[in-house]
């Protein structure tokens, strides 16, 4: 993951002052960088039997699809409201100004599906708490969880069911 690490871009104070975004599309432009998280997301994966993968808008579609064609598994977007365009279940979550809402449609998920749920970075973990909410309301056989990207010292993970498994490419 050293080569994947060295190519993802620090935004100083973006999209606002203080924050240092993560910026992956430096990683997905490159090749090898693109082939080796793929290889990698699919190795994490591949014996879970895992039939859905849920991506989270608009950075989670990415490697959630393509996490999803390796599975052999179907992709279904969680999005920002009004969206989707068939009946939706929603899910709102506190943010550092306000809240925030997610919507996924009602008919994605079955009781018989293995889910994992992909975004590109965990910071406080409040959007990927609010997913798996949305998800577990389905319930589904089971739940996964994926990023790429960790933020350790924003310690998402505290925010996230302690039952389910969590993993991550890349830590800072
Ligand atoms: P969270 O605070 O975990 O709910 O993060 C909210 C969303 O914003 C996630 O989907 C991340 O993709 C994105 N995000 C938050 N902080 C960063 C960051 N420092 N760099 C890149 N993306 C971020």
């Amino acid at each position: 993951m050293e080569y994947v690490k060295s190519k993802v871009r620090d935004i100083i104070d973006f999209p606002q002052k203080g924050i240092v975004f993560k910026d992956l599309t430096t990683v997905f432009k490159d090749p090898r960088a693109l082939h080796l998280i793929s290889w990698d997301l699919a190795k994490l994966y591949k014996d879970k039997g895992i039939t859905k993968v849920v991506g989270i808008e608009s950075r989670g579609f990415i490697a959630g699809s393509i996490l999803a064609f390796k599975l052999d598994a179907g992709f279904v977007p969680v999005r920002k409201p009004g969206k989707l365009p068939a009946e939706t279940i929603k899910a709102s979550y506190e943010k550092e100004y306000g809240t925030d809402t997610i919507e996924i449609h009602s008919d994605a998920i079955t009781e018989d599906d293995v889910v994992v749920i992909h975004d590109d970075v965990l910071a406080t973990g409040g959007t990927m708490a609010a997913a798996i909410e949305l998800i577990k309301s389905m319930k589904p056989k089971k739940i996964y969880v994926n990023f790429i990207i960790e933020l350790s010292m924003l310690n998402g993970r505290a925010a996230l069911p302690q039952d389910i498994e969590v993993t991550s490419l890349i830590s800072y």
